[in-house]
């Protein structure tokens, strides 16, 4: 099993991302300032190349990768922003990228995916293992398996944005994260405990997700069956074997929201920030409007994970 990253790795990964990824914006809202009582500060990776900061993770992997193994390519499953990212960052670095996609996933997405680069190959979901298809592709072409969350360098390199933040305005008082694998969380914690040690680090999941919840207050990884939300890049259904040791060490809780909570957090930043934000981006956002986390004076980070929205759906969720 390879070994849990450190801040050491994130400070690597943001040398290797430095003039690759945008450095984002932090951005401020009165409003929310008012809503909470706190001093709120966005660190908006809704504008991340691609939309989202799993740009930072995917690019962070293909890059530490040796020449042989970049000359084989990298191979992925995801219909996500994890395959955009996979497939932007292997274009860059000049790796032939295969990302293993459900046959029904979104039209949109695929043709994103193949925008960037990657070549994709489809899977029956009712029918096929995507793992074994994974399998199958890496015998053949000896390419590599950069997964989404569960690896040392796409966890450090998720962990750059916090510590930008850090950076940029100094020690908080506590950071709030959204989580799905906890890749972002954990970076995000890692990042927290070397620039701002007394700050506290929440986690955000759906409340019709809360493996995360439940695996911190139990003590061990907890497993459940896909969750049905609208926040679709957070319903994974457990932590990985190097996310949860780091939220379990350096995460004091997590806290959940609801889709109804989301949705008017959506409006929220479309109304007054003027910022298209995805639903799984607003999660972190939504626990601090909403009081599943009160911190009344409290200096407060929140990380806004991404703004890949279908149009169609965006609409019809901030007209209901
Ligand atoms: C992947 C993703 C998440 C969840 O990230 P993890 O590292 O799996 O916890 C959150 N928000 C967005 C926009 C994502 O794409």
């Amino acid at each position: 099993m390879s070994t849990l990253p450190t801040y050491d790795d994130v400070v690597r990964a943001a040398q290797t991302l430095a003039g690759v990824a945008h450095r984002t914006p932090v951005l401020r809202s009165a409003t929310a300032d008012a809503r909470t009582g706190a001093q709120i500060f966005f660190k908006c990776e809704n504008f991340q190349r691609m939309g989202a900061f799993k740009f930072r993770g995917g690019y962070n992997a293909i890059a530490r990768l040796t020449p042989a193994q970049r000359d084989a390519g990298v191979v992925t499953f995801s219909s996500g922003n994890h395959a955009q990212a996979i497939a932007l960052a292997a274009r860059l670095l000049g790796v032939r990228a295969t990302i293993i996609m459900p046959h029904d996933a979104p039209v949109a997405k695929r043709a994103a995916t193949e925008g960037y680069g990657g070549h994709v190959v489809t899977y029956d979901r009712y029918t096929d293992d995507r793992e074994a298809v994974a399998r199958r592709i890496q015998a053949e072409t000896g390419a590599t398996l950069i997964p989404p969350y569960d690896h040392a360098d796409v966890i450090a390199g998720q962990g750059t944005a916090a510590k930008e933040l850090f950076e940029e305005v100094g020690s908080l008082d506590a950071l709030v994260v959204c989580l799905g694998g906890g890749g972002l969380l954990a970076g995000s914690a890692l990042a927290a405990s070397a620039l701002s040690p007394a700050c506290a680090v929440y986690g955000v999941e759906p409340e019709a997700g809360n493996d995360g919840q439940q695996s911190l207050r139990k003590g061990e990884i907890v497993r459940i069956p896909t969750p049905k939300s609208l926040a679709d890049g957070a319903v994974t259904t457990h932590l990985g074997q190097l996310t949860f040791p780091l939220i379990r060490q350096h995460v004091k809780d997590i806290v959940t929201v609801t889709d109804d909570q989301l949705v008017e957090t959506m409006k929220f930043f479309a109304e007054r920030m003027k910022m298209v934000v995805e639903p799984t981006g607003c999660l972190s956002t939504a626990a601090v409007l909403h009081q599943a986390l009160a911190m009344p004076g409290k200096r407060v980070g929140v990380i806004i994970s991404g703004g890949n929205v279908d149009l169609g759906n965006y609409a019809r969720l901030l007209a209901g």
